[in-house]
């Protein structure tokens, strides 16, 4: 755990932080800016006025408006926690009202394509540094955010060629004050990393709910009842957002059907081993998993509780 977490620091690393998007990521990142002293003033934006009045409910921030210009106005850090195809038409309205010298980064699961975006909207002498935490859950929305979302979980920065280095380094150091470890590589990897880790297992999920939600075999009621076996951990994956998913897929597609391709051929290799009964092959391939999840349990990423820690009365 960073030895930041928990403290409060003593000054604020940002005197006014704008979030667009009060969502799960963008709520949880106003959550722990409050809690550890981020940023002198926090303040909230969305496009929906519901969801505007909900984060005030909550008191996610010391001002909330559904007046994005207005919001960023101001304003040292600005983060936009959007749905990756929001971002541009987000740009366009703050591009105008972004002061001097602000540092404007995202949270998008995708970041050559939100790159793409933002960068025409950039006024000069603004810093666009885009960044990625690898920290979410299958929930939405302004109730589902907590500030220990990022506690312990990876922040990717994914600075353009020739960005700033102190912009750098004060956006490394606020992930850092929010319990995230930071690692900073280009766009490009990032998006193929992440189609391996996060995209392509999304889509297996989705599909295979799918087809099961699909099979006339086997009743419905007998996919609920047995989903033990498995199937219950693709469930809680394919539950993820609808918008945010369907966002990810039209904005990572050359590295998402790279991996698919990839995936599809291994995927054919191990059909030949079951039709051709080869249980070498098969056994030597799970072992060689397995040993792919210890690793990630051992990184601390991951719990090594029977049942994924699942409490008896927990339904996830
Ligand atoms: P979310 O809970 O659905 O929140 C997104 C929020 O943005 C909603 O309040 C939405 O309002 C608002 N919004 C949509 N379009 C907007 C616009 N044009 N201007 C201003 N606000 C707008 O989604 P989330 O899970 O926080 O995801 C936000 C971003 O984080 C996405 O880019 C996603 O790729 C990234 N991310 C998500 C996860 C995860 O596990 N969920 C993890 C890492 C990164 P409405 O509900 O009214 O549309």
């Amino acid at each position: 755990m960073p030895d930041t977490w928990g403290q409060k620091l003593a000054e604020p690393l940002f005197e006014r932080l704008t979030v667009i998007g009060c969502g799960l990521i963008g709520s949880s990142l106003l959550r722990v800016a409050r809690r550890n002293n981020l940023a002198r003033t926090l303040v909230a934006a969305d496009i929906s006025p519901a969801i505007c009045e909900r984060a005030t409910e909550l008191t996610l921030a010391d001002q909330t408006t559904c007046d994005l210009a207005g919001a960023v106005a101001g304003s040292d850090l600005v983060i936009l926690c959007v749905p990756v195809g929001a971002n541009e038409s987000v740009a366009e309205s703050i591009g105008p009202a972004l002061r001097i010298g602000a540092i404007v980064s995202d949270v998008g699961s995708v970041k050559g394509a939100v790159m793409a975006a933002l960068s025409p909207h950039m006024p000069a002498g603004a810093h666009l540094i885009p960044a990625h935490p690898v920290a979410g859950t299958e929930h939405s929305g302004p109730d589902a955010g907590f500030a220990t979302l990022f506690l312990n979980r990876w922040c990717i920065l994914t600075p353009p060629p020739g960005a700033d280095e102190t912009a750098i380094k004060k956006l490394s150091d606020f992930w850092t004050a929010a319990g995230s470890n930071v690692e900073v590589m280009t766009s490009e990897h990032h998006d193929l990393v992440l189609a391996i880790t996060s995209h392509v297992p999304h889509l297996i999920a989705y599909n295979i709910v799918g087809t099961a939600a699909d099979l006339e075999l086997v009743t419905q009621s007998e996919v609920i009842k047995f989903s033990a076996g498995g199937f219950r951990d693709f469930t809680r994956i394919a539950a993820s957002d609808p918008t945010m998913w369907r966002d990810v897929f039209l904005n990572n597609k050359e590295a998402v059907l790279e991996i698919l391709g990839r995936f599809t051929e291994d995927l054919s290799a191990l059909q030949r081993m079951i039709r051709w009964g080869d249980g070498d092959g098969l056994f030597n391939l799970f072992t060689r998993t397995r040993n792919i999840r210890r690793s990630i349990i051992e990184s601390g990423q991951e719990t090594a509780a029977p049942d994924f820690g699942r409490h008896q009365s927990d339904p996830q």
